[in-house]
């Protein structure tokens, strides 16, 4: 087992040691894309969602190294040739500062930065990374997302994106080293112009939840991970993986195309 650093914290290595947050999702979603991307075969996707949120993480949990790293990195995805920011970067620039200027905003990402802890669930190794915590007090993680409403109808926007899983295993870490359960803080900054804003805490009852249905598949993970277990493809329509690494091997009945795995299941009665 690798020692976590900010350094290596996202490496590969780290992520084969540790199952995290996103890996979680990435596996309840397409378990062989989640192997595909440990195995290197797949490259995770990084589009300007990713860099954008990352650009206001850095602004307003960040350190001076980190910030001054970040730019380095991205400086041909965040300025243009003659030197001005890209739109959408000046619009994430509005947005830190709509932030900054709220005090209870501030409260909340004023704990300890990006700090790393690792634990266990189910005997599973887990690491996290918070954006802000207070010792005894919070937990809080800081979201730059596209709207505040749900993209769907039927389920709450916490749930619809998986912060509910992000919270419970957050909380259950920290309790793990610290014998303390805090409350789960989201400061939430929209790219609507103007951004909404808004501060939220989950409910505990909503993190009991979450909590129970990883621990109900995470060690399953884990095994598909060791290679004990093989990973089922999706074939959900959106999955890019599944789409690109598809074999056809026999026709099958026109009324399933488009479905996913488990929808097909389902419709045969194997749910
Ligand atoms: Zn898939």
């Amino acid at each position: 087992m690798i020692k976590l650093t900010e350094a290596n914290y996202y490496s590969n290595e780290s992520s084969k040691d540790y199952m995290s947050v996103s890996q979680l999702k990435q596996f309840m979603k397409c378990e062989a894309r989640a192997v595909a991307e440990l195995k290197g075969e797949y490259g995770p996707e990084r589009g300007r969602a990713l860099l954008l949120g990352s650009y206001v993480d850095e602004w307003l949990t960040g350190t001076v190294e980190s910030q001054d790293r970040f730019i380095e990195e991205n400086r041909s995805e965040l300025f243009k040739k003659n030197g001005e920011k890209y739109a959408d970067v000046l619009q994430a620039d509005e947005a830190i500062r709509r932030v900054m200027e709220q005090p209870l905003m501030m409260k909340y990402l004023r704990g300890k930065k990006q700090v790393i802890m690792t634990g266990e669930i189910e005997g599973v190794p887990f690491k996290i990374k918070m954006d802000s915590y207070k010792p005894g007090e919070f937990i809080a993680d800081l979201k730059y997302m596209a709207s505040l409403r749900s993209p769907n109808l039927f389920e709450p926007m916490v749930k619809y994106w998986g912060y509910d899983l992000q919270a419970a295993c957050y909380q259950e870490i920290v309790y793990q080293n610290t014998g303390k359960r805090l409350p789960f803080i989201f400061v939430v900054v929209t790219k609507e112009n103007p951004p909404h804003l808004a501060v939220g805490e989950i409910n505990q009852w909503n993190m009991d939840e979450a909590l129970e249905t990883v621990k109900a598949r995470i060690r399953e993970y884990q095994k598909i991970k060791n290679s004990e277990l093989s990973p089922e493809r999706c074939e959900d329509y959106n999955c890019k993986y599944c789409a690109e690494t598809k074999i056809l091997t026999e026709p099958i009945d026109t009324d399933l195309f488009g479905m996913s795995a488990a929808q097909i299941k389902a419709l045969k009665g194997e749910l």
